[in-house]
């Protein structure tokens, strides 16, 4: 496998996938370019090693094509600032523009394709009539699998090496993210942000120094089965918080008031329950919570027995001894793996105990433990608390990072590999 470090650019053009899916204003400005920032060096080394790069990426979720209010142009400007050169555009990925401007590449030059999702091509995924009879559904799955093919081989003609660097879509297989490397038998590779997602959770996943400890939190266990599955076979502690608390206490008899229950997921909590037991899994629950009598930031509180909740009030965020015990877990651990809130961490109120668990992680890090922090929200809270730079890695995953860590093989990175 080639890697970003050792390969040859010079006089290439590298097709770079980027993710690129920033928000926008109403003016249609960038108002978070974390994401285009975390591109940087990937496109920077192929410039400084005398390539040129065309850039490809989705943004958000276009319905026609083309559709102005999800074009790529609008962040234009914002590309050329944090990358320091000018950005050239195609309007359409695949058309002749395209076509003309990549063949015109001077090394050192980048140019940026209009976004892929104008294409149903890119996703696979047909773009149907209202009303659709399943014969139709079938007909327009079957014409857009060849027209992917040639979408794909479009793609591919622009460059002369593929390079994948977009963790957030890696569990997607698309055109732009998994397909096209077929067409750059030895010429694929990963970009940096690629290379250390990848590092990151395979050192948690496959060589984590021990003891080692997950924090889910998060709002529903249904969403967190698998992952949870997984991690018990290789954790030594598992904290859980947050709303899915309440499931597990209520599960075991507790009374839980309004909190969150899903009464469905009964079994499942006894299942994880019992198979901790066997596994020898010490698993942390918030034994006390920071109830609310409201789901809002002016409500009433008091501090409440995780499971004895009067009717009417709510666990909203871990209370003062749950707190102090995930501390003490936290601190005698050497690798740890954070997502998901443990509390209603958007209102200030209900932020405490997640904000505690950050400044624990930290303080762990400091002390020479490994620390991952993944999936949306609790990248939110860390950024919120301003933490981000005092752990170890921070993925940018989401939904990539939550498949890849129950275990699943990526197409994007699988792609890539083969
Ligand atoms: P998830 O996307 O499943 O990781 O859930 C994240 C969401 O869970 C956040 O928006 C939190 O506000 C929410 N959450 C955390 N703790 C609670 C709780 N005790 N009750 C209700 N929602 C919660």
């Amino acid at each position: 496998m080639q890697s970003i470090d050792t390969y040859d650019f010079k006089g290439k053009k590298a097709i770079i996938r980027v993710d690129f899916n920033v928000p926008l204003n109403d003016r249609f400005e960038v108002t978070d370019d974390t994401r285009i920032r975390a591109a940087v060096p990937t496109i920077q080394k192929v410039l400084a090693e005398g390539g040129s790069v065309i850039l490809m990426s989705h943004l958000g979720r276009p319905k026609k094509n083309p559709d102005p209010k999800f074009s790529l142009r609008h962040i234009i400007p914002t590309v050329e600032k944090d990358l320091g050169v000018p950005v050239q555009f195609a309007d359409d990925c695949v058309g002749a523009e395209a076509v003309e401007k990549a063949a015109a590449l001077k090394p050192g030059e980048v140019l940026l394709l209009e976004n892929l999702r104008f294409y149903p091509e890119e996703e696979g995924k047909p773009r149907l009539a209202e009303g659709a009879t399943e014969e139709e559904k079938a007909e327009a799955k079957k014409a857009l699998k060849e027209s992917q093919k040639e979408f794909t081989k479009k793609l591919a003609s622009l460059a002369d090496v593929y390079i994948n660097d977009a963790f957030g879509t890696a569990h997607r297989a698309h055109a732009s993210t998994a397909l096209i490397a077929a067409y750059f038998p030895n010429d694929k590779i990963f970009g940096y942000i690629m290379e250390n997602e990848i590092k990151a959770v395979d050192k948690v996943l496959e060589n984590p120094t021990k003891p080692y400890t997950a924090i889910i939190g998060g709002s529903k266990v249904s969403s967190k089965i698998t992952i949870i599955e997984n991690l018990l076979q290789k954790v030594d502690n598992l904290i859980i918080g947050g709303g899915m608390t309440y499931t597990f206490f209520a599960a075991q008899g507790g009374k839980i008031g309004n909190s969150l229950c899903e009464a469905d997921q009964f079994d499942t909590v006894h299942a994880i329950l019992a198979e901790a037991r066997e596994l020898g899994v010490r698993i942390v629950m918030a034994e006390d919570s920071l109830c609310a009598d409201k789901f809002a930031e002016d409500a009433d509180t008091q501090v409440c027995a995780s499971n004895d909740i009067a009717d009417g009030w709510m666990g909203m965020d871990a209370g003062p001894q749950a707190i102090e015990a995930f501390k003490s877990v936290i601190a005698e651990s050497k690798t740890i793996l954070w997502n998901g809130p443990v509390g209603v961490f958007e209102m200030d109120k209900f932020a405490g105990g997640t904000q505690a668990v950050a400044q624990a992680i930290t303080q762990a890090t400091a002390n020479g433990a490994f620390s991952l922090v993944g999936g949306g929200d609790s990248v939110a809270a860390i950024n919120k608390f301003g933490l981000a730079d005092r752990v170890s890695y921070v993925s940018t995953g989401g939904g990539a990072l939550l498949e890849y860590m129950e275990g699943k093989e990526l197409p994007g990175v699988a792609a890539i590999r083969q």
